[in-house]
């Protein structure tokens, strides 16, 4: 699996997307002074080495852009959805597939009433992020 920095477009190894997860993080470490929570780089790095195998989509570039229609989000459409997004609409760009939401934009330090840290969350909880859980 490999997951591309987007710092510095370095290309990023591993054997599964756990340890593409390591290695990104200590990449980030070493090389960029980010500020982003480990865990925002941990989704990015496992999603984008997930999305490198996943995608499945033609990359050839259409002559024309058919008819465009647009449908509600809908629980009867969440294999469409999945399909646009996890196989046919980025193929060409795990980067892009990695997150299509903005959940790694949107964290915030979570802290109990007495200021504790307890980690972090989305700041909009209400946002949906199937599949991944606040550390
Ligand atoms: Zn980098």
């Amino acid at each position: 699996m490999q997951v591309k920095c987007f710092g510095c477009a370095s290309l990023i190894e591993a054997g599964d997307a756990d340890a593409a997860a390591d290695a990104f993080v200590a990449h980030g470490r070493a090389a960029h002074p980010w500020a982003y929570p480990e865990a925002a780089l941990r989704n990015y790095a496992r999603n984008y080495a997930e999305a490198t195998e996943r995608l499945t989509g033609d990359t050839t570039r259409l002559p024309e852009i058919a008819a465009i229609t647009v449908h509600p989000a809908t629980s009867d459409r969440v294999e469409d959805w999945l399909q646009l997004f996890d196989h046919d609409g980025f193929a060409d760009n795990p980067d892009w597939a990695s997150c299509y939401c903005l959940e790694p934009h949107v964290w915030e330090l979570h802290r109990d009433a007495a200021g504790l840290y307890l980690g972090i969350r989305p700041t909009d909880p209400l946002t949906p992020s199937p599949g991944r859980e606040p550390p």
